[in-house]
């Protein structure tokens, strides 16, 4: 049996028992489910009760016209194929029916064969339609799907609280959501399709947006993220990462813009909280500390014995400590607030290096280690800056290097001209630093913590205003280290600003 025939019904109407008898045996045998009616009107209520594919129709029947029949089949429904029976003597009726739309016809008599070929081929032409049918509604569906995917998408990219830009490869807006809009004022219905600069008047921003459209981050890590201020007041930080194609090839940039003014005066207002702090108790512990110096000074030799005689001094050193940190939290402050550096000189570096290592020349020695300052045989640019800013640098950097290195160790200092820039780097061959501590320890309060360092006294700021520092002279700073074998800090410096 035929699986297809089954899902194709025939009905025969014809008056002659002997046809519709032989019709149903021949095609029920070929797998058709048959029905049969005796009448027209008697043939269309069985075709309401649906599922009929083909009609067989006699065209001479008692009652009604078979012609008429046909008429309301196709009303009924216009996909059911008629297939008209007639006897040789109405061929033109057969032909009119034809020209009414029936399918096809067979000739009264006929063999069974006629009638599987007659059948056999509407058979065949009700599975193209429906498979085309089928073809169609998936074609919709998907379309639909499809529709449905992409709004849902824009949905949600268009209630993003961020902001959204996509760039192609050449820099070139393609897509931008309400929130970038607002967040940059832009009138909501502003077309994408310029460069990205004609958005953001940002030169830094543009060349990084650039950077990723073209492909030029293989490691997305590396991609920094950006701050910039869009107007007095108003914070914004950009992230950026490349859009990949099926062959992870570069297709252009999707950037999000996030608001971070409230971060920003908070973490302003933090700052003045520190520098106000500070600066209200650095007189009162100032004149304590001199106080006690005074104190030490003048106590009578019979008095010093009564009291405990490293009591005053333990005072004193505690001051002097607490003084030094809130020297170093106002350092920062100044420094975060862009006060440092304000009074630019001209000067040799060359000469500025040589005192402060011999200043600090004094703290090496009585840990007998050996300091040396190596210059390069050539004598540098002048240079340009605030000298303190320059001293607070490697005056930190050289104490470091004294404090965590071992007794009898060396240090070196060594400057050399580095294109444009000049580099200076503090060497030690001390206690290193564990690589898992390297990204840490330019934050503000950290320290190491473990046996060797434990005991010498420290704040863990000093290196944050070295990083402060070198930045505001639009430097860079980088450090390699190695536990047990020693550290370098290398400095760069630009020698024009
Ligand atoms: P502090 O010296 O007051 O602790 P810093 O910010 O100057 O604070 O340094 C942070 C930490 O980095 C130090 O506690 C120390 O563990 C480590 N460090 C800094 N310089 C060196 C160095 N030259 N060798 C080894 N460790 C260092």
């Amino acid at each position: 049996m035929n699986v297809d025939n089954e899902a194709v019904q025939v009905l025969v109407i014809d008056d002659e028992l002997g046809i519709r008898e032989g019709s149903e045996r021949i095609l029920q045998r070929m797998g058709y489910a048959v029905r049969t009616a005796a009448r027209g009107d008697e043939g269309l209520r069985s075709l309401e009760a649906g599922g009929i594919a083909i009609v067989l129709l006699d065209l001479k029947m008692p009652g009604m016209d078979g012609m008429e029949v046909m008429r309301r089949i196709q009303q009924q429904d216009p996909q059911i194929l008629v297939i008209v029976i007639t006897g040789f003597a109405t061929v033109e009726t057969a032909i009119e029916a034809m020209k009414q739309g029936a399918y096809d016809f067979i000739p009264k008599p006929f063999e069974p064969d006629q009638l599987r070929i007659v059948v056999n081929r509407a058979r065949e032409k009700i599975l193209l339609q429906r498979e085309t049918a089928k073809l169609e509604r998936d074609r919709r569906r998907t379309l639909a799907d499809l529709d449905m995917e992409k709004s849902r998408t824009r949905t949600i990219i268009e209630s993003l609280p961020n902001g959204v830009l996509v760039t192609n490869t050449e820099g070139r807006v393609v897509l931008t959501n309400p929130a970038f809009c607002r967040q940059i004022g832009l009138d909501p219905g502003t077309c994408p399709g310029a460069f990205f600069r004609d958005y953001i008047a940002d030169e830094g921003l543009a060349r990084l947006v650039h950077d990723i459209s073209r492909g030029k981050y293989v490691d997305f890590e590396d991609i920094p993220s950006y701050e910039f201020a869009l107007a007095e007041d108003k914070y914004l930080i950009a992230k950026g990462r490349p859009v990949l194609g099926e062959r992870m090839e570069c297709l252009g940039a999707v950037v999000t813009l996030e608001d971070i003014t409230a971060m920003k005066v908070l973490d302003r207002l933090k700052t003045e909280f520190v520098a106000k702090v500070s600066h209200e108790l650095r007189s009162p512990l100032s004149t304590i500390h001199e106080q006690l110096a005074m104190v030490l000074k003048e106590i009578a030799q019979e008095e010093r014995e009564k009291i405990d005689p490293h009591l005053l001094s333990r005072a004193k050193e505690k001051t002097q400590g607490l003084i030094s940190t809130i020297g170093d939290l106002l350092d920062l402050s100044r420094i975060e607030t862009g006060s440092v550096c304000e009074e630019p000189r001209e000067f040799r570096l060359e000469e500025l290096l040589a005192s402060i290592v011999d200043f600090l020349r004094a703290q090496a020695t009585a840990r007998r280690q050996t300091i040396t300052l190596r210059l390069p045989a050539e004598p540098l640019p002048t240079f340009t800056a605030d000298p303190l800013a320059l001293e607070s640098i490697f005056g930190n950097l050289i104490t470091n290097a004294i404090n965590y290195t071992q007794e009898g160790g060396s240090i070196e200092v060594l400057v050399a001209p580095a294109g444009d820039n000049v580099r200076v780097d503090v060497k030690d061959n001390g206690f290193g630093i564990d690589p898992k501590y390297l990204g840490k320890i330019f934050e503000r309060f950290y320290r190491v913590k473990n046996d060797r360092t434990r005991l010498i006294t420290g704040t863990g700021l000093g290196l944050p205003i070295v990083k402060g520092l070198v930045d505001s002279l639009r430097g860079s700073i980088a450090v390699e280290s190695e536990p047990n074998k020693g550290s370098t800090f290398s400095v760069l410096l630009p020698l024009k600003r």
